[in-house]
């Protein structure tokens, strides 16, 4: 009786909710959907990711506007650099050592002290970003001409 009720439960098409006949682990009614359902997935996906790496690339602009060319250490107040539009939520690694855990952006990695400063350093084991790279992002960010 169980198994008879299974059976008879309709199944609709994700995208257009017509019903669907065939396997039982078919979801969509025909090709067309199939393609328009993975294509609006591929989209979505592709706005997101070039959202956060417009982000995660602010985030390397403001770090190297901090750094000076002389030294491999910095540090900033917490608060300088979200008003700088800093978004701790964006970055490429992170790694943990008996005292901080260290974030990483591209060549440069950092940590919050106790006191909300930032200790910033360059990723000697990271390769440097390109010049190309670096004239683009200096369009996209201009606080680097700082
Ligand atoms: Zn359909």
């Amino acid at each position: 009786m169980c198994k008879t009720a299974i059976y008879q439960k309709e199944r609709r098409c994700l995208v257009c909710e017509k019903s669907i006949h065939g396997r039982s682990d078919k979801i969509f009614c025909g090709i067309n959907c199939k393609n328009h359902y993975h294509s609006e997935v591929r989209k979505i996906t592709k706005t997101i990711s070039a959202e956060t790496v417009k982000i995660i690339n602010k985030n390397w602009a403001i770090l190297t506007s901090m750094m000076t060319k002389d030294y491999n250490q910095v540090t900033v107040k917490k608060l300088t650099l979200q008003r700088l539009g800093f978004d701790f939520g964006a970055i490429t690694s992170v790694h943990s050592n008996h005292s901080f855990i260290n974030f990483g952006i591209y060549n440069y990695i950092y940590y919050i002290t106790k006191y909300d400063k930032v200790v910033i350093m360059r990723n000697k084991e990271e390769s440097i970003i390109t010049p190309f790279l670096f004239k683009r992002m200096l369009k996209q960010f201009p606080i680097l001409a700082i």
